[in-house]
């Protein structure tokens, strides 16, 4: 038996099911999933990585967020702990190791390991073109989009849980749910340059290699390395690229994507990489754009 959808979607048809079938399985409840984890988040007090936080703490984890200013920090945290959330917070410029050893050496006093450190800080000084842009630009680009997480991976990766290197590894071995991960924020820019973007598109495709490169060399330490690649996402970030409707217009065009994406569309993908349902997953980029940029 089928019922027919009124509304914009009224050339759908769903089957009807009696409510009593409707309900969820017991014990199917996926809240809890990183309980006792610690995760460290870096340009976490708005957009993608606030909801990032978020999520991370909805379902379980101690979340320490970051971003350059006291007023974001104290903000984001609050909102945190008034959701009931186990929250903490830093100030963090990515682009100052001087900051992020204050931000690593925060969560190892505190907690004494670090379970995921998610890298969402990124710049993105527009530049119009790739050889117009100044070597300051590409000096700023780089050194924010990809030298700065490889450098917190680096100094967080004391304290990150991790396997015992043994010259032969069990190959039977069972995934252990306590080890660490990694995920870098990159974008579909990387598979897909967006011309005006320039060293922007160019850095970010890089951290993909950073991903592939530290996947392989942290494997033998049991940490996973992995990465999200937004497409179009509604935050102040991306405001110069929405609110001009021609640019907008032509790039979901040229795209084929249908709307803007939002910021907890990209929160659940980083969830699941810290999950152990990605436990087999490392190296890999996941695209969330309401597109497909690669093959
Ligand atoms: P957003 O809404 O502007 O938020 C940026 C966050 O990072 C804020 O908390 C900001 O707080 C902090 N931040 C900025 N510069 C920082 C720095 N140098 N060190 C530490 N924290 C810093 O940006 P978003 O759109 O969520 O972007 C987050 C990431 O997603 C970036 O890596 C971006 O490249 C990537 N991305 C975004 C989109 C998109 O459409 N929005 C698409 C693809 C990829 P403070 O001002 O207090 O520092």
């Amino acid at each position: 038996m089928y019922r027919a959808v009124l509304g914009p979607q009224r050339h759908l048809f769903l089957p009807v099911v009696p409510f009593s079938r409707r309900m969820s399985s017991a014990g199917a409840e996926r809240r809890g999933i990183l309980t006792d984890k610690v995760a460290l988040i870096t340009g976490s007090t708005d957009g993608i990585g606030f909801a990032i936080a978020q999520r991370l703490a909805r379902d379980g984890a101690h979340v320490i967020v970051s971003s350059r200013k006291q007023e974001n920090v104290d903000r984001a945290v609050e909102k945190l702990q008034g959701e009931g959330l186990s929250a903490s917070g830093t100030v963090c410029h990515v682009g100052k190791e001087e900051d992020c050893k204050k931000l690593v050496s925060m969560a190892s006093e505190k907690h004494g390991f670090i379970n995921f450190l998610i890298c969402a800080a990124g710049v993105n000084p527009l530049a119009w073109s790739t050889l117009g842009a100044s070597e300051d630009i590409w000096d700023k680009v780089m050194d924010i989009n990809v030298k700065a997480p490889a450098r917190l991976v680096k100094l967080a990766l004391p304290y990150m849980v991790t396997l015992e290197e043994k010259q032969k590894p069990d190959i039977w071995a069972k995934p252990d749910p306590r080890v660490s991960g990694v995920v870098f924020v990159s974008s579909a820019v990387a598979y897909a340059p967006v011309t005006p973007l320039g060293p922007y598109n160019v850095s970010k495709t890089a951290l993909l290699g950073l991903t592939k490169t530290l996947a392989l060399e942290l494997a033998p330490k049991g940490i996973r390395v992995n990465c999200l690649a937004p497409g179009l996402i509604k935050t102040n970030f991306s405001e110069v690229i929405w609110k001009d409707k021609n640019f907008l217009q032509d790039m979901m065009k040229r795209c084929g994507f249908t709307r803007v994406g939002l910021p907890e569309e990209c929160a659940g993908v980083v969830s699941f990489l810290c999950s152990p349902d990605s436990s087999y997953i490392t190296g890999e980029t996941i695209v969330a754009s309401g597109f497909s940029p690669r093959l």
